[in-house]
């Protein structure tokens, strides 16, 4: 969950909380009037430049929230009248520009020229930040060594914190001797509500996320009071590119697409 300014109150030390922050629970789904069908953009059947969030007088699918979710658009749209929102909107939206070179060539072929960690760096920057703080996995501390290095390169402050820190055991939250990976040892648990805590403390600015594996991620979402973005994401399998497994799907990831697998 990406920080909302405009739930942030102050906590007991004068900083700005984030209000939403709360442990995460099963959600219902919302009862919806049935010729209302829930936005499906994933599932749009028009190429990108003929949809109507594209082009004015492109087209939409069924459900299309362009058409369909006016009131919740001008609802979002109000957000951005928040000065703060506003500004990290704005200047999220020009680093994004700035990714690319010669955009005054007309026509326009997009030449991007800046990789995500100089993307993290600029972004910074821009909005002033001085501290970063760096929540990493264990399993990718030797990157976590660059990553930091290259920061202070850049000028910046880096608090950093690994996901093992504090050594809190797995039973702590009922995880049993066979549920471990490392079955019959004193197994840590990730613990990205400690990570986030450990940042929140020393007031950092902007945090980086290195590895964190799915829900452990979502767990330091929700408790960082920081503006949270991602360098990498975990994938065991395919050297932290998860995109490999979707552009493999029709080939040697076709087990992927098993119906109703879940686990193995
Ligand atoms: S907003 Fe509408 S047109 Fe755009 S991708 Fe979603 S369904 Fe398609």
């Amino acid at each position: 969950m990406k920080p909302d300014p405009s739930v942030q109150g102050k906590n007991e030390k004068g900083r700005t909380r984030n209000k939403s922050a709360r442990p995460p629970q099963k959600i219902a789904a919302r009862k919806t009037v049935r010729s209302t069908p829930l936005p499906d953009c994933g599932a749009c059947g028009f190429p990108m430049q003929q949809r109507i969030c594209f082009t004015a007088d492109g087209s939409a699918s069924r459900g299309c929230p362009t058409l369909t979710r006016k009131t919740v658009l001008a609802s979002a749209n109000r957000e951005y009248e928040k000065p703060d929102v506003h500004e990290f909107a704005r200047q999220a939206s020009l680093q994004e520009a700035a990714c690319y070179a010669n955009r005054h060539e007309r026509p326009y072929v997009m030449q991007p020229t800046k990789t995500r960690l100089e993307e993290i760096c600029e972004f910074a920057g821009r909005m002033g930040y001085r501290r970063l703080g760096l929540a990493f996995c264990i399993g990718l501390a030797a990157e976590a060594v660059r990553v930091e290095a290259l920061f202070k390169t850049r000028g910046f402050e880096v608090v950093s914190a690994v996901c093992k820190a504090g050594k809190t055991p797995k039973s702590l939250i009922g995880i049993r001797d066979e549920e471990k990976i490392f079955q019959g040892t004193d197994e840590s648990m990730c613990n990205p509500v400690f990570q986030a805590e450990l940042l929140n403390q020393a007031a950092t600015q902007f945090n980086v996320l290195l590895g964190l594996c799915v829900g452990h991620d979502s767990l330091f979402f929700q408790y960082a009071q920081a503006p949270t973005t991602v360098l990498a994401v975990k994938d065991r399998v395919t050297g932290h590119n998860p995109l490999a497994a979707v552009y493999l799907a029709d080939t040697y990831y076709q087990k992927l697409k098993k119906t109703g697998k879940k686990n193995d």
